[in-house]
């Protein structure tokens, strides 16, 4: 079984949704740094109100200030189920940063799984994008409706839209990820550590899939 593992693809190919699937299956810790920086501007913290000023233009946060909360993360003991890096890395001197920690803690990288999407879709997807505000559940206005109207399944928090989740920072989310992150699948390909899905298809089948990759 692979259990230490990162999640990559560009924005809107349905990363969270899947890690959050995952996650429930296999009881990987959940490392999503798109998630801890929201948490942290929600809280207001020193460290949200620096993130957001990237974030809402759609811009990458410095390596440095994402290194050092995966630095952190990584450091914790409840990572013996394996862990979902989601969001992480994002450049190529994260993915070498994560190299170091990864051997620092002794829990190397067993897979990195991509998930390809084409850019239309991707920019369908996100423009009608909705998350819980409560819990983080992922929506969408069309293929994921919630059963009420604007009101979350899991936990009846307000479905809102993400402020980066709007045509322009969509826009610069998209030049980020093919000038920073697409270069890491080669550098992941390189060590051999790389597998490319489809995510053109139903969650649950892609879910599927992956199960099995992740089980052999
Ligand atoms: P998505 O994959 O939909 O773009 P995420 O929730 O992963 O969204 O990330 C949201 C934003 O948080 C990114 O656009 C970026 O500003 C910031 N961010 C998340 N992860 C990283 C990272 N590894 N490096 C730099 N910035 C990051
Ligand atoms: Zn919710």
């Amino acid at each position: 079984m692979k259990k230490n593992i990162i999640l990559m693809g560009p924005p809107g190919a349905g990363k969270g949704t899947l890690a959050k699937k995952l996650v429930a299956k296999y009881g990987f810790a959940h490392i999503s740094t798109g998630d801890m920086f929201r948490e942290a501007m929600k809280e207001g913290t020193e460290l949200g109100l620096l993130a957001k000023s990237y974030i809402d233009h759609g811009d990458l946060v410095p390596d440095e200030v994402t290194i050092g909360i995966v630095r952190e993360r990584l450091s914790k003991n409840d990572l013996d189920k394996g862990f979902l890096l989601d969001g992480f890395p994002r450049t190529i001197p994260q993915a070498e940063a994560l190299e170091i920690i990864a051997k620092e803690v002794s829990r190397p990288i067993d897979s990195v799984i991509n998930l390809d999407c084409d850019e239309k879709e991707l920019i369908r997807r996100i423009s009608g994008r909705r998350v819980c505000k409560s819990c983080g559940a992922p929506y969408h206005v069309d293929t994921m409706r919630p059963k009420v109207e604007g009101v979350c399944d899991v936990c009846g928090g307000p479905l809102m839209q993400r402020a980066d989740d709007n045509e322009e920072a969509l826009k610069v989310r998209l030049d980020h990820y093919v000038k920073s992150t697409k270069p890491l699948l080669d550098f992941y390909r390189d060590r051999k550590l790389l597998s490319s899905f489809n995510s053109l298809v139903d969650s649950n089948v892609l879910l599927d899939e992956i199960s099995k990759f992740l089980e052999k």
